[in-house]
């Protein structure tokens, strides 16, 4: 017996149910904002994800599948979507197309993270990026659109927090502010914040640890004059597309590659794994990654984390319609031709298996759910009809002839 990873699962009817709808809620709502599908591997060169995502986060420090393949090439699996959009971006000259480039992907993430609810090593999410506005109303239309994506989901109560990390100009000034005000007190720091606050200062205040209470205390940063226009018209369209939000100052996000807007949104209901979905805006990576200057905003959703929000929800019920039974081979002939007809008219259609008996198969049809057991015995061969039996209602049956079954049948479902 050979079981499943640790941290990789198996998604299960209903649940597995339960993600194909927020995949069809996610993929009608980018229809309504413009946004086009891309499929990215899964496996790309590690550098990828070192250069873009950045060398000293979690992410690619301690939770990425890297290795060595067979060939000699050094490869990851990757953490995150963003990093092969923007590679995708620049390899195709995405720029080039004349539409705007919005897209949106859908697809398993690998992190070697500690497993618990809420937090797998290869979980679902369904990512959207911008490439190429500047402007606030990217900003706000990129969570407007998250937020109403959640909306359609039938997901409820979740909160919206936004925060500026300004420019590369805001944070230089800021790096060293912040700097300074880590080494006074680096002895209350995790020994792996103390290890890189040099490196990377603004990354201990994400740190899962002692983050949240250093981000209180410590100075914040102040925006240049075009950054804090910028943040104040991305809010000022967020109300207008009605997005409620909150301004977090202590936010910041736990990759390298943000300017500007960055966002959480949260949900009291899954304890510590509260973060449902982020993001934010990424003026620089394209660039840095090799690219033209495309300034981007985009964000990533946990799908396994909004599938647990909506456990609870009633599923729309996806038992067969129709059970069809049969005595005899030649029976058998006609259900098989009668679930074909059947299902051609859009009518959900089961059967267990011809050749038992009828009280087995009945037992089928009863534990199926379906609303009507159509029964081919061998009177009703010989009269060509099927007996159509309510599953629902004990003691509702008649006949119908076999000719016409399909739209006698919609009737009776009312459908
Ligand atoms: P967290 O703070 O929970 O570790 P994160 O900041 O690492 O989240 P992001 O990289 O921003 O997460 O990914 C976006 C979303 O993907 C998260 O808000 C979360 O819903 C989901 N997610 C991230 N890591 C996991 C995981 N290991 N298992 C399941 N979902 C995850
Ligand atoms: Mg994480």
């Amino acid at each position: 017996m050979i079981n499943s990873l640790r941290g990789f699962r198996d998604l299960l009817p209903p649940e597995s149910d339960l993600f194909a709808r927020i995949e069809a809620a996610a993929r009608e709502v980018f229809g309504l904002y413009g946004y086009q599908e891309l499929r990215i591997p899964a496996l790309e060169k590690k550098e990828l994800f070192v250069k873009s995502t950045g060398g000293t986060t979690d992410i690619v420090e301690k939770e990425m599948y890297a290795f060595t393949d067979g060939g000699g090439r050094e490869v990851a699996m990757r953490p995150e979507g963003t990093p092969g959009v923007v590679r995708a971006y620049i390899e195709h000259n995405l720029g080039q197309t004349g539409r705007n480039a919005k897209y949106f992907y859908i697809g398993g993430m690998y992190r070697a993270e500690r497993p618990q609810a809420g937090r797998y090593r290869e979980f679902t999410q369904i990512g959207a990026e911008y490439i190429g506005n500047p402007s606030p109303a990217a900003d706000a239309e990129s969570i407007s659109m998250l937020v109403r994506l959640l909306e359609k989901a039938g997901v409820e109560g979740c909160s919206v927090e936004i925060n500026s990390l300004g420019c590369g100009e805001c944070r230089k000034a800021y790096r060293e502010i912040l700097l300074g005000h880590l080494r006074g007190c680096q002895e209350t720091l995790c020994e792996p914040c103390r290890s890189r606050i040099e490196r990377n200062p603004l990354r201990a205040l994400d740190c899962k640890t002692d983050g949240p209470a250093l981000a209180e205390k410590a100075p914040k940063l102040s925006l240049c004059p075009a950054c804090a226009e910028h943040f104040g018209s991305t809010q000022k369209l967020l109300g207008t597309a009605g997005v409620a939000y909150k301004v977090n100052t202590s936010l910041v996000r736990g990759l390298d590659y943000y300017t500007r807007t960055v966002f959480e949104v949260r949900t009291t209901a899954l304890g510590s794994q509260d973060a449902v979905a982020a993001g934010g805006r990424y003026d620089d990576l394209v660039k840095s990654m090799g690219g033209p200057a495309a300034p981007a905003t985009g964000w990533a959703m946990g799908v396994d984390r909004v599938a647990m929000l909506l456990k609870d929800k009633p599923a729309p019920d996806n038992a067969p319609k129709t059970f069809i039974v049969a005595a005899s081979k030649e029976a058998g002939e006609k259900a098989f031709a009668l679930m074909t007809a059947l299902r051609a008219e859009g009518i959900s259609s089961d059967f267990s298996n011809f050749e038992l008996s009828l009280r087995s198969q009945m037992r089928s049809a009863d534990k199926s759910g379906a609303c009507f057991a159509l029964i081919i015995g061998e009177d009703e061969l010989k009269a060509g009809a099927c007996a159509v039996k309510s599953l629902k209602v004990p003691g509702d049956q008649k006949m119908i002839p076999l000719s016409g079954a399909p739209s006698a049948i919609k009737r009776l479902l009312k459908v």
